[in-house]
Parts: structure tokens; sequence; C-alpha cells
């Protein structure tokens, strides 16, 4: 497949991509007189060509749900997970519909230029029916769209009946990496030895670590810490993802000046998920309202990794989404007060690059020769125009083959 008339950030002309073998083989500038023969051709016309999105945070075993068993009436993440355990002891998650909605949100984010999804697996389940249907999904969608699974443990791993069992069965049934939720735990010294217990996991499994940490409204939860610190302390700089961090947002200026040089060095990753915890927290404070999300700019600032994610499409966590990454983008710059040419002329790069270094896809993720073919054509030129205007993806490959393709939109104008 070759690629002409590519836009690519930080380069003037337009270029030539030829992908063979599942990878770019070559990026050239534009070269109207030689015509290739052999090759199928897609004109790009000038439009921006980027690595496809990484979706770095959502459940899919929870998505297309809500409304059954019931609807989140105060909108709250602990009436979420309320209603999440009565729909498991209620034996509503069957394999098959699990695998169904979870197949329509891979689709659905893959339709907007995803094409690496890290998702959590509640393994809260004696029989951990979630992790068996995603690791399924895992591999019958590899083909087009690369997933990760997370051994999540929703209602906590000190909390919960045999959690650190289920655990360790689930790293052995081959989830990717270690989750947690350590501010759920029964008390702070729980939710320490809860961390502990998924560095070792980890460390025993070579696997990386993405925690739900700190998503609670609640100043005194101060797990951020304890995670930079194991991971400096193990020596895992740069595979470990802090997910969420909402308390964050709620820190004392004296306490957050004593975080931010620890977590800089300990090289953690943070996926936030701003449209939903936008919708989750704050709520009963009165005015002003705080609106629960991580400070981002001061992370960014320091040049700390910061990804843009979805986190739930459709259940009782937060009753829309469709996995578009560009919408969770545009939400984070504006809540993160972030709309200056620093960040919205590299925008991208907090649903690309950061969720990708996060997830550990770096040696292999980018526009550059040798690296795998996973790029997308949107219907904008730069990051900026990207931002303002949400184009549509209009060509997606995925290791060298074609997901997808669809015309940039036409308005007929009638006057
Ligand atoms: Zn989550």
């Amino acid at each position: 497949m070759r690629v002409i008339n590519a836009r690519l950030r930080d380069h003037i002309g337009l270029c030539d991509i030829v992908v063979a073998n599942e990878k770019i083989s070559s990026i050239k500038e534009h070269d109207s007189e030689t015509v290739p023969v052999g090759d199928e051709i897609y004109d790009a016309k000038g439009y921006l060509t980027v690595p496809q999105f990484c979706e770095n945070h959502i459940h899919l075993d929870y998505a297309n749900t809500a409304g059954v068993p019931r609807d989140n009436q105060s909108g709250t993440l602990f009436e979420a997970i309320e209603i999440w355990r009565d729909r498991k002891e209620a034996g509503l998650t069957r394999p098959e519909e699990i695998k169904h909605n979870a197949l329509l949100a891979v689709r659905s984010c893959v339709e907007h230029g995803v094409g690496f999804i890290r998702s959590h697996a509640d393994v809260t389940d004696p029989d951990l029916i979630a992790l068996k249907v995603l690791l399924e999904l895992r591999d019958e969608v590899k083909e087009w769209c690369e997933i990760q699974v997370v051994a999540f443990p929703q209602n906590g791993i000190i909390a919960f009946p045999h959690g650190k069992e289920l655990m360790e069965k689930a790293m052995s049934m081959g989830a990717d990496v270690v989750g947690g939720i350590p501010h759920l735990e029964p008390t702070y010294e729980d939710g320490v030895e809860s961390l502990k217990f998924i560095f070792d996991l980890a460390q025993k499994h070579n696997a990386m670590v993405d925690v739900h940490c700190d998503e609670i409204d609640d100043p005194e939860s101060r797990f951020v810490d304890i995670m930079a610190a194991e991971t400096t302390k193990r020596g895992m700089q740069g595979r470990v993802t802090v997910s969420h961090a909402v308390a964050m947002g709620y820190y004392p200026p004296g306490y957050l000046a004593r975080l931010l040089p620890k977590l800089v060095e300990s090289e953690v990753g943070f996926a936030v998920a701003p449209r939903e915890n936008l919708q989750l927290q704050g709520r009963d404070f009165g005015a002003p309202t705080p609106r629960g999300v991580a400070p981002i700019r001061m992370l960014a600032d320091r040049g700390i990794s910061v990804a843009f994610s979805q986190d739930s499409i459709c259940d009782p966590w937060y009753p829309i989404g469709d996995g578009n990454p560009m919408l969770n983008m545009d939400s984070g710059l504006h809540v993160g007060h972030m709309l200056t040419a620093q960040y919205i002329d590299r925008c991208l790069d907090f649903i690309s690059y950061n969720p990708a270094a996060n997830m550990g896809l770096q040696d292999r993720y980018g526009l550059d020769e040798g690296k795998s073919a996973s790029f997308l054509i949107l219907g904008a030129t730069t990051d900026r125009e990207a931002l303002r205007i949400q184009p549509r993806v209009l060509l997606s490959v995925h290791k060298g083959k074609e997901v997808f393709r669809q015309a940039a939109p036409v308005i007929e104008w009638k006057t």
C-alpha cells in the first residue's frame, strides 16, 4: 500500500508513505513524476496523517449496559459501583451479552480512529466471566485493533473475598496489566498493602501496572504518592500508569509541590478521563463546584505523560460516550485551561503518543520508517484544526491493513 500526498506534522512538503509487511517501509517527499507500479494507492490530498489513536483507559466489559438493572439517579461514582454490584449479583453478566456490548464499543472506538485499547476487566467475580470474555475478544479483533486487558478489582483486593487469589488467577490466565483501586480498600493501610501486592504481582509476571488511583473527591486520598515511591524503588519507571487521580485536583499547593518532583522521577504516566470525571465528581459541594479532574496542565508542564481517555461508554458510571478520542481531548484541554499554542498545536499527542507511551507501545508506534504501519488520515491539516473542527477519520490503517475509509463530508449549500 502507498499513501501519496500525506501531510506530516513538522514537515513542510507533502509525503508518500509506503507500507510493506505491516510496517512503514519508507516516507519520502511526494514524487509526482514516478508513477509506482503494483502498489495500491490512496491519495491523502494534503490531509493530516497521524498514528492511530490509543484509548488508554476504558471498561469494555461495562459498555452499553446503562439503565440495567437501573439508571444512576445520583450521578455519583458510588451509586454506579452499587448498580454494578447488583447487576453481578442478579446474574445479568452473561458472557454473550458482555462480548456483544464490548464488540460494539470496540467498533465505535475504531471508527473514531483508535487502533490500540487498554481495557480494564472486572475480576471481582469468582468466575472471572468478564476477564474470559475480554481475553477472547482481544484475540478475535487483533487483526484490526490491539487490546491490552487489565486485571481490575472493581470491589477491591483486600476488601473482596479471595481478592488476591483472583488477581493472581487473572494474570495467570493471560491478563496483560495489573490493576487496582487502593482508595476503595477498607483502610489506608489496606490500600497501601494492595499497592504492594499489585507491584509484586506485576514484577512476577513482568507486566505493567495501571491503577485506578484516588478517583474520589477526598483531598486526603494520597495513593498517587505511594505509586510514585513504589515505581522508583522497584526500578519500574515507564511501566506504571496512574488512572484518574481525581483527588490531586483537591491537593493543597504545598503537598503538590512535594509530590510533583516524585512523579517526574518515577516516570509514571497519567490516564485521565475528563468527560467521565466531570460527570461523576464534585457533586454536592455547593458553589464553587470542584470539577474532579487531576491538575493535568501542571503534570503536562513538567513533561509527565498525560493521556485523555474515555473510561466508559453508556454504563452506570457515564450515560453517554462513543469512544471518540477527539471529544475527550477537547474536554480535557478545556477543563485543564490548556487552549494555548504550546498544547493546541500538539494536542493529538494526548490521544496518540502519550497513551502509546503509557501502554508501552513506543518502540513500534509512530510515523517513522520501520514502525508499525498503524496510521490515520484525518480530515484536517493541523492539530489545531483537528481540535477545532473534530474532523472525520478518512482512512484507518492497522499494522499495514486498511481498516476502513470514508469520504470527507460534502455540504451542498442551496443559497
Ligand atoms: Zn476506569
